[in-house]
């Protein structure tokens, strides 16, 4: 038997309970509700969810399974096409509505508003909810109405709104249906890799909403009120790794926006206060990433800087693998890289360092950093990773000017001083004395010897020589600007 009136909410990337608005919306429509999930990679094209992603969604949409089992609900999973499900799902609940979170990714857009139109043609409400944003793309323009380019003005108009609304509790119960509708099992997704690569993943991470509020409260305890210092350094625990669980909505920026604002309330140090300030700033970074995603959609192809589409890039395929791989001789490099592969995260100096050493040291074009870091980052996210890239390529909104380029060498010493970080993750260069850890080749060969650099443990001679490839990238810039 059918019920009356029932709601869908379709779950995308806002994979929790609390604060979430088409949730909310749809409890408060007071008809029973059907949760789905469909998974639907093609319509992302080109930018489907990469290996990690997919790691990481695996284990989200099992824990919130959990979560909507122990509210007496459950979790529907379909396959896509995503018309296709839903019709489907309509007709086998007799849904009257169908509620969802936006998202802002091009492709994305492109077929919600696709979903929009036909949904009216069946007369079927749809209403759709700001879930992952403090300021929607669209709420904040400059003087003269155009969209931002310059983070500080967009940052200072986003602080002239309105303060973000408290989140929204979890229900405490979500209304079933006579008969849930038959799900697929999350296994038929195959999100799992076939061969297990992911070991160091779920040695790093919790996925899912439970995750992230432990996340951010060890944070909170630990870190943010010196995080204006301590975001600078990889070789501590001083920034909060939530940019996954942000991702996959696993927690709202509003809830982490009033977490925080309640903390400073209690904050009389500057010092403190200062952490707290930094901290809700690189927020709005996210929210500027999204800002120029949704108004120049190209972004993740195309360089915002058109004078940047005839840079002459000069690509080695083995230099490049060596870049993947962790293995240029650049032990701060190196270590990002290879943080990167075991963990799917990389802190954001580092991510800085190896995307300036691609794009300048090896003149790889930034589009082939970003794809890398697209498959092995487990918070890979459209917005995010177009805009680091870009900034570091020189090529985008309120970007670092080509000029600069990262000397890894130095890079490390300032901000792994002792070397904790690169022994860490490169351990050929472990037994270095400090002063060496990030320039082994200038060690004497005894030294080296006796440490095991070169010798015992095979650490890969440096690439190339940074002087000199800082020298041919300024050429290349010199060409571009010439043309
Ligand atoms: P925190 O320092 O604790 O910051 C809190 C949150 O603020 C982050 O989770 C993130 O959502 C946001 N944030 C912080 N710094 C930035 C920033 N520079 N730009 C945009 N948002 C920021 N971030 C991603 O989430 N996904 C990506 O795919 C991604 N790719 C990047 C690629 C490059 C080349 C560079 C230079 C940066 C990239 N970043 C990306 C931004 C940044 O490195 C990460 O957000 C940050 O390292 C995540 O760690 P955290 O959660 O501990 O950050």
């Amino acid at each position: 038997m059918q019920d009356e009136n029932v709601t869908i909410v379709w779950f995308r990337s806002d994979l929790r309970l609390t604060d979430n608005p088409a949730l909310t919306a749809a409890i408060e429509r007071g008809a029973p509700i059907v949760p789905v999930f469909i998974w639907a990679p093609e319509e992302e094209a080109p930018w489907a969810p990469g290996a990690a992603s997919r790691w990481w969604l695996h284990q989200s949409l099992s824990a919130l399974q959990q979560e909507l089992k122990r509210k007496d609900s459950r979790f529907i999973l379909r396959s896509g096409p995503t018309q296709d499900a839903l019709e489907k799902l309509i007709k086998e609940t007799g849904a009257t509505a169908v509620f969802w979170n936006r998202r802002y990714e091009p492709a994305v857009r492109k077929r919600d508003d696709a979903l929009l139109s036909w949904l009216e043609s069946k007369q079927i409400t749809a209403e759709t909810f700001n879930s992952a944003l403090l300021c929607e793309p669209w709420t904040v323009a400059t003087k003269s109405g155009k969209p931002f380019r310059v983070f500080t003005p967009f940052w200072k108009a986003c602080l002239r709104m309105p303060a973000p609304e408290e989140p929204l509790p979890a229900p405490t119960t979500i209304p079933a249906p006579n008969r849930f509708p038959k799900s697929s099992d999350l296994e038929d997704f195959s999100l799992e890799p076939k061969i297990d690569w992911a070991q160091g993943l779920r040695a790093t991470w919790t996925p899912g909403e439970t995750g992230a509020q432990e996340r951010i409260r060890i944070f909170s305890e630990n870190a943010l009120s010196s995080y204006a210092e301590g975001r600078d350094r990889p070789d501590r625990e001083g920034v909060s790794r939530l940019s996954p669980h942000l991702h996959f909505g696993e927690i709202s920026p509003r809830q982490i926006w009033h977490l925080v604002q309640n903390y400073t309330a209690l904050q009389q140090d500057k010092a403190e206060l200062s952490g707290c300030e930094a901290f809700v700033r690189q927020l709005y970074w996210r929210e500027f990433a999204y800002h120029l995603l949704f108004h120049a959609p190209h972004t993740p192809e195309r360089p915002l800087r058109e004078a940047y589409a005839d840079f002459p890039w000069a690509p080695d395929v083995e230099m490049f693998r060596a870049w993947k791989q962790g293995n240029t001789g650049f032990p701060y490099i190196d270590a990002g890289m290879r943080q990167l592969w075991a963990t799917g995260w990389m802190h954001n100096r580092v991510r800085m360092a190896v995307a300036s050493f691609l794009v300048k040291d090896l003149l790889v074009p930034w589009q082939d950093g970003a794809r890398w870091f697209w498959d092995t980052l487990v918070d890979a996210d459209l917005a995010n990773n177009t805009l680091g890239w870009q900034w570091t390529a020189g090529c985008g909104a309120d970007a670092a000017p080509y000029f600069r380029i990262f000397n890894p060498m130095t890079q490390g010493e300032r901000f792994d001083p002792q070397g904790s970080y690169v022994r860490h993750w490169t351990p050929e260069v472990a037994g270095l004395p400090d002063r060496y850890v990030h320039r082994p080749w200038e060690a004497t060969q005894a030294i080296q010897a006796q440490s095991g650099v070169y010798a015992r443990q095979g650490y890969a001679q440096p690439l190339l020589n940074h002087a000199e490839a800082r020298m041919r990238a300024l050429h290349a810039y010199e060409i571009m600007r010439n043309k």
